[in-house]
């Protein structure tokens, strides 16, 4: 209980987990998608064509570390690739 002197760790938990979206998503997109039929390389697509907010299960899950995940969110800065 004597460590008040220590320094802050750099701690931005909304930046950590922004950062961890986008590894996600990169090992996440070394797939294609069983389940909307994209190219490895790009975020899956909604039904609409629109860049769809989270990966699909079918995807998501070859990556072995993710399958405890419920959802995989598209990093914002992904554009729309190619269907
Ligand atoms: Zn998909």
């Amino acid at each position: 209980m004597a460590d008040a002197s220590r320094p802050r760790e750099r701690s931005d938990p909304a930046a950590e987990s922004a950062d961890n979206n986008t590894r996600d998503a990169d090992e996440v997109e070394h797939h294609p998608c069983p389940r909307c039929g994209v190219e490895a390389g790009s975020p899956c697509r909604a039904r609409s064509g629109a860049v769809a907010g989270s990966y699909h299960t079918g995807r998501f899950t070859k990556v072995p570390r993710l399958t405890k995940h419920l959802r995989v969110l598209t990093p914002t800065d992904r554009g729309p690739g190619r269907p």
